[in-house]
C-alpha cells in the first residue's frame, strides 16, 4: 500500500498522481526510502574490539574502520618507522595503535549516541 506524501491518502502503486490532492507519488516516497537507508548505515556504531583487532592484519587498519584515514596512515607510518628503528620496538608500537584505535572508536560511538 503506497500512501500520498502530501495529504496522507491512500494512492494506487501504479497511479502517479494522488486522486485527493494531485500531488506527485510515486518518485518521493523513493527518495525518501533512499535516504532513510543511508542515514541507518551512518549512524551504525563500530565495535571498538573489532577496530582494535584488525590493527594485527595491517598496523592503521582499525582507523580505516571507522573512516580516520589520517589517523590511519600516521598508525601505519609510525609502526613502520619504529620497525626499522628497533625490530621488537614495532610490537610496542603496534600496542599503542590498538589503544589509540579502541579509545577513539569508543570517541566515535558517542558522538553517534
Ligand atoms: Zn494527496
Amino acid at each position: 500500500m503506497v500512501f500520498c506524501n502530501n495529504c496522507g491518502e491512500v494512492v494506487d502503486k501504479e497511479a502517479k498522481f494522488c486522486q485527493n490532492c494531485g500531488n506527485e507519488t510515486s518518485d518521493m516516497s523513493d527518495i525518501q526510502d533512499m535516504n532513510e537507508n543511508k542515514s541507518d548505515q551512518k549512524l551504525k556504531k563500530k565495535s571498538p574490539a573489532t577496530a582494535a583487532a584488525i590493527n594485527l592484519i595491517i598496523a592503521g587498519l582499525g582507523f580505516v574502520y571507522i573512516k580516520e584515514y589520517a589517523k590511519a596512515i600516521l598508525s601505519f607510518v609510525f609502526v613502520v618507522i619504529v620497525a626499522i628503528i628497533s625490530g621488537y620496538g614495532s610490537i610496542l608500537a603496534l600496542l599503542l595503535v590498538i589503544l589509540w584505535t579502541y579509545s577513539e572508536t569508543t570517541k566515535y560511538n558517542k558522538k553517534l549516541a
